[in-house]
């Protein structure tokens, strides 16, 4: 597999062409920005850790049935994934109340969701990823109704996997965002699922071990990073 050129620079990762059209390469920087790029910095070992755990992760949910772009780990900090016609919005399911819902809503942080919310955004940094709904994604044609139903599908199948695989690991999943894509007609998931994407707590004492501690200078980024993946067993 050969290395072409830069296709994309992203916040977080580069994407690479490869000599095969259906493949690219992601490269895990160390990188890391919150409030759409506001506040970016760099964490050393960080495009790493996050390679390697959504290496992890994304094998979990091969196996469990949900068609990922992930087809191996090329580097520390380098994955070869299946090029997708990415959809340009997150998929965000939520089982406790955090972050953005908080604000928006006036509710408490902390509230067990049941049954776990919903939302979809609209990828645009410019206009702080809008929250959007299905009928816009729809009438403005960013994807069709199918397209919507096995977006939002995956994700709750996505839910009820990886909320057992970090309960295991004495941790809570409390939100996360997916983005999907398309590949020869069908929906995958596509980007990455790493604590920079979603809310771990550590379920005993509800410590943030993910990027809030980033975005709410906690300190120990990196070190709780690892101390997931250590708990998860992801070989770092
Ligand atoms: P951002 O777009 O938020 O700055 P990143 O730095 O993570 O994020 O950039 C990675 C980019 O690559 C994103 O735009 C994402 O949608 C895109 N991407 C992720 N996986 C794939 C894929 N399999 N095929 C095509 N594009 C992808
Ligand atoms: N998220 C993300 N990228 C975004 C927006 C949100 O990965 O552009 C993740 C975020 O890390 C959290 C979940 O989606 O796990 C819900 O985010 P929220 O809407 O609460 O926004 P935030 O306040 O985190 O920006």
């Amino acid at each position: 597999m050969q290395k072409l050129e830069e296709l994309f620079t992203g916040k977080a990762k580069s994407v690479f062409k490869t000599d095969d059209a259906d493949k690219l390469i992601l490269e895990f920087r160390d990188d890391t920005s919150a409030f759409d790029g506001e506040k970016i910095v760099q964490l050393e070992r960080k495009g790493m850790v996050n390679n390697k755990f959504n290496a992890f992760i994304m094998q979990k949910l091969q196996a469990a049935g949900i068609p990922t772009h992930f087809e191996s780990l090329l580097s520390d900090t380098e994955s070869l994934v299946k090029k997708l016609d990415m959809i340009p919005v997150e998929c965000v399911v939520r089982n406790i109340s955090a972050g953005s819902i908080v604000k928006r809503l006036g509710v408490e942080e902390g509230l067990d969701l049941n049954p776990p919310t919903f939302e979809f955004f609209l990828k645009n940094d410019a206009l702080h990823d809008p929250m959007i709904n299905d009928y816009h994604i729809r009438s403005f044609g960013w994807a069709t109704e199918e397209e919507v139903a096995a977006m939002k599908k995956l994700t709750f199948q996505v839910n009820d996997i990886l909320t057992k695989l970090f309960d295991a690991a004495e941790l809570l999943l409390v939100d996360y965002k997916l983005e999907f894509g398309r590949f020869n007609g069908e929906i995958f998931l596509g980007d990455e699922f790493s604590p920079d994407g979603c809310r771990l707590w550590d379920k005993e004492t509800r410590e943030k071990m993910d990027k809030d501690r980033f975005r709410q200078d906690l300190g120990n980024v990196i070190e709780s990073y690892e101390a997931v993946a250590r708990r998860l067993g992801v070989e770092l």
